[in-house]
C-alpha cells in the first residue's frame, strides 16, 4: 500500500483531514506528523486574549480530526525531510513515504535569549497562549510595563487585545523604522494610529530592538524597562533540514504555482516561497486559499493525473483587523470602515471557518 505523509498540522492539512473524513481515499496509508496537538486559528487569537473566545473555540484538535479521517496521528518534531530517499526524520523515528505534503508554517527568528516566565516569541502560538494564561492567573497588570517588539499587524492586534483585557498595563510597541503597515491603505493606517493613541498605547516606530536583558531591552534609542515582553518582530522558515529540495536563504521551500516542491511532494502556507511571487506576505488569508488547491493537487498526484490546479494569490483581499471591544477595522483597496459591523463580519467568518458555532 502506498504511503502518504502529511508533515505538519497547518490549515491545509486540517482541510484535508475534514475532507478525508467525508470521502476516504482507498488503498492509501496516511500519517500526519505534527509537533503540537492543537492547530490555532491566529485570526481569533486577539479575541481569545480579550476573553471573548475560549482556547477550544480558536483551535482544532488535530488528533481527533485524524481519528475521524482514519489517519495515523504522530506527535513528534520533524528534524529532516529527505526528498531523495523519500524519508521524513523526526526526533523519535524515520518515516518513509511515496507521497509527501508539507504544511509546517514558519518560526520566530529567535535572535535573543528570553525568560519564558515573563516573555514570549509569538511563534509557536501555543507559547503566546500560555503567556496569556500566566498573565491572567497572576492578575498583575497594575502599572506593569509590556513591550511588544514588532509593529506589524500582529504586534498591533496583540497590543490592542492585551490593553483591553488588562487595562492597567502600560504598553509600548516598537517598530524598527520600516514603512508602517505597508499592505494597508492610508486611511486604514491613520485610523489604526489614532486607535492606538486613544488606548494610551505608545507606538515607537523608529526603535530597533538590539538586545534583550532580564528587565530591559536595548534599542537604537536607548534602554526601556519591561515586566512583560512579546517578540513579534521577525520570522524564518522552520528549523528543518530539507535535502533535495530548493530552499531560500531563510529556509522557505520554493514551490511552483501548483504548490509542487518536487515530483512527489507538495507544500503550502507560510513555509513556502512561491517562485512566481517571492515577496508574498506570510498571512493566513493566503494559506486558507491555498488549502483547496493543495487537496486537489494531492489527489491528482496520487492518481498520477497531470491536471494540477494553479494557485494565484489574490491581489486584493478583505483585511479585517480586530481592534478590541468587539470592534474592528475593515479595509479593501482604498476603502476603510471602522466599528462594530466589521467585527461582526469578522466574527461570523472566523466562526464559520472553525465550524464550532
Ligand atoms: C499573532 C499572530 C496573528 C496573526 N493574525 C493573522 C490574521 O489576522 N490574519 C491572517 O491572515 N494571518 C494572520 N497571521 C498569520 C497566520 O497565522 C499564518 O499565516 C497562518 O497560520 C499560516 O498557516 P500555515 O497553515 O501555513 O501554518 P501554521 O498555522 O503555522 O501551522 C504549522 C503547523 O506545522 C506544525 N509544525 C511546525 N514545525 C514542525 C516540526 N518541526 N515538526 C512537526 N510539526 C511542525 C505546527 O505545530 C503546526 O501544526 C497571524 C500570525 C500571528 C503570529
Amino acid at each position: 500500500m502506498k504511503k502518504l505523509i502529511l508533515a505538519g498540522g497547518g490549515h491545509g492539512h486540517i482541510n484535508i483531514l475534514k475532507l478525508l473524513a467525508k470521502e476516504p481515499v482507498a488503498d492509501l496509508e496516511i500519517t500526519l506528523i505534527t509537533n503540537f496537538g492543537r492547530q490555532y486559528y491566529s485570526g481569533m487569537l486577539p479575541g481569545f486574549i480579550e476573553g471573548i473566545y475560549t482556547e477550544d473555540k480558536i483551535s482544532f484538535d488535530v488528533e481527533e480530526l485524524c481519528r475521524e479521517a482514519g489517519v495515523t496521528y504522530v506527535n513528534d518534531k520533524i528534524k529532516e525531510v529527505d526528498g531523495e530517499r523519500q524519508l521524513v526524520i523526526t526526533e523519535e523515528a524515520k518515516y518513509p513515504y511515496d507521497f509527501l505534503s508539507m504544511n509546517l508554517g514558519l518560526a520566530s527568528r529567535e535572535d535573543f535569549r528570553i525568560n519564558p516566565e515573563n516573555s514570549t516569541y509569538v511563534k509557536p502560538i501555543s507559547s503566546l497562549v500560555n503567556f496569556t494564561y500566566n498573565l491572567e492567573n497572576s492578575q498583575d497588570d497594575e502599572g506593569k510595563k509590556m513591550i511588544i517588539a514588532g509593529a506589524g499587524v500582529s504586534g498591533i492586534e496583540l497590543a490592542l487585545a492585551y490593553k483591553n483585557r488588562f487595562p492597567h498595563l502600560n504598553i509600548t510597541i516598537l517598530g524598527k523604522g520600516e514603512k508602517f503597515l505597508p499592505n494597508f491603505n492610508s486611511n486604514f493606517r491613520e485610523k489604526i494610529k489614532s486607535l492606538i493613541k486613544d488606548r494610551s498605547i505608545k507606538l515607537s516606530l523608529d526603535s530597533e530592538l538590539l538586545d534583550v536583558k532580564e528587565s530591559h531591552v536595548k534599542t537604537n534609542k536607548g534602554e526601556l524597562e519591561y515586566d512583560y515582553l512579546i517578540l513579534a518582530n521577525g520570522y524564518k522558515g522552520v528549523d528543518i533540514l530539507y535535502k533535495a529540495f530548493e530552499v531560500t536563504e531563510e529556509n522557505y521551500i520554493l514551490v511552483d504555482d501548483y504548490l509542487t516542491a518536487n515530483e512527489k511532494s507538495l507544500a503550502m502556507g507560510d513555509m513556502i516561497s512561491l517562485k512566481s511571487h517571492r515577496n508574498l506576505v506570510k498571512a493566513g488569508v493566503f494559506a486558507i486559499r491555498q488549502a483547496p488547491v493543495l487537496y486537489n493537487n494531492l489527489l491528482a498526484m496520487l492518481e498520477g493525473r497531470r491536471n494540477f490546479q494553479a494557485y494565484k494569490p489574490q491581489s486584493k483581499y478583505l483585511q479585517i483587523v480586530n481592534v478590541g471591544n468587539k470592534k474592528a477595522l475593515m479595509g479593501r483597496g482604498s476603502f476603510c470602515f471602522y466599528g462594530r459591523l466589521p467585527w461582526m463580519i469578522k466574527d461570523y467568518i472566523d466562526r464559520k471557518y472553525m465550524g464550532k458555532g
